[in-house]
């Protein structure tokens, strides 16, 4: 994955000026100084580029909770995780296989009576 990078200040005048100095959800609101994020209109996990717009902190916010949803979607449909995915894994089976009891097993062979003594079985 290609690593997240910040808008220049190029960038950063650019798209400020290409939303009229607006917010870009679409609420119409100005952007005010020191409360702006840098926002990818395309979820970054899908493209990759630099950020490419300006939103106010709180819309940009619950823009990216909207985008989790997206993305998880996407990951579940392209079977990287979901239930498609964890039985292809696992098989058929609701959980992932069991792992055996570590160490030693009992000794079968002994017993303890109603008086309290280990002995051996059927003596
Ligand atoms: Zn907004």
């Amino acid at each position: 994955m290609t690593k997240r990078t910040r808008m220049s200040k190029w960038q950063f005048g650019l798209a400020f000026w290409r939303q009229d100095g607006k917010c870009s959800c679409g609420c119409n609101e100005e952007l005010r100084e020191g409360e702006t994020d840098e926002e990818h209109s395309v979820p970054f996990y899908f493209t990759g580029a630099p950020p490419d717009a300006i939103m106010l902190r709180g819309h940009h916010i619950a823009k990216t909770a909207k985008d989790k949803g997206d993305i998880a979607k996407a990951k579940r449909r392209a079977g990287i995780t979901g239930q498609q995915a964890r039985r292809a894994r696992n098989g058929p089976k609701l959980k992932s296989p069991k792992r055996k009891m570590q160490g030693p097993q009992f000794d079968k062979t002994l017993t303890k009576g109603f008086d309290g003594k280990v002995r051996k079985r059927n003596e």
